[in-house]
């Protein structure tokens, strides 16, 4: 029997935006939504107590991202806040071949790099209802001192101001009301898949 391929094609779904926003709290409910395959990323960043091996991240030394890189395991790399972070191409590559919603949640410079090779790939940006707002948010996640809490802030208003420019982005989910932004985010993927023709599929 030969292999005839998946009934529908598979999407890749990008989701970016600034420290704070909600972005991660938005992806997982896209995911959970719509049976979409989030992206486990390799990163160098030390490991947290909230973070799960294998589940938020690959968490690896330099030494063994580096020759991932090398041996084109990757699909986009980038460097944020002095750590790597990149997208394994494999079990991307693979769970889009099979018809799934996949799912990556990367930063502005990933995602050019990533529309670059896979040019369906659908991009979401998430944005504060202000910079006020986001500043604020910051404070109140009570994670960092004021001095890291700048330095995210100076980042997120480039970053918003790259978003803006860099022409990779097919639309944009201000988060003032979490669930109503969760929520204009499904349906944006929503309205895209059946725009492709593609009905919602189980993974
Ligand atoms: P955090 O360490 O706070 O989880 O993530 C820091 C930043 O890295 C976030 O903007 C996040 O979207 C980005 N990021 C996470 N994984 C990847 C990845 O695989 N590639 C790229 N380019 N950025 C990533």
């Amino acid at each position: 029997m030969t292999n005839s391929g998946p009934a529908a094609p598979g999407m890749l779904l990008i989701i970016s935006g600034p420290s704070g926003v909600g972005k991660t709290t938005i992806t997982h409910h896209v995911e959970r939504e719509l049976c979409g395959v989030f992206s486990v990323s390799v990163t160098t960043r030390p490991q947290t107590h909230k973070d799960t091996q294998g589940q938020d991240y690959d968490f690896v030394d330099r030494t063994e991202f580096e020759r991932r890189q090398r041996a084109g395991e990757l699909l986009e790399w980038a460097e944020v806040f002095g750590h790597c972070y990149g997208t394994p191409r494999l079990p991307v590559e693979q769970a889009i071949f099979e018809g799934h919603l996949v799912i990556l949640e990367i930063d502005v410079e990933g995602a050019v790099l990533v529309k670059q090779q896979i040019l369906d790939a659908f991009a979401l940006f998430v944005l504060p209802p202000s910079e006020q707002v986001l500043l604020h948010r910051l404070r109140h996640r009570q994670r960092e001192g004021e001095e890291i809490i700048q330095r995210r802030f100076a980042k997120a208003k480039l970053e918003i101001e790259r978003a803006h420019t860099c022409g990779v982005y097919d639309a944009f989910v201000v988060n003032d009301q979490l669930e109503q932004a969760s929520a204009e985010a499904v349906e944006l993927v929503c309205q895209e898949r059946a725009g492709r023709g593609q009905g919602a599929r189980t993974s």
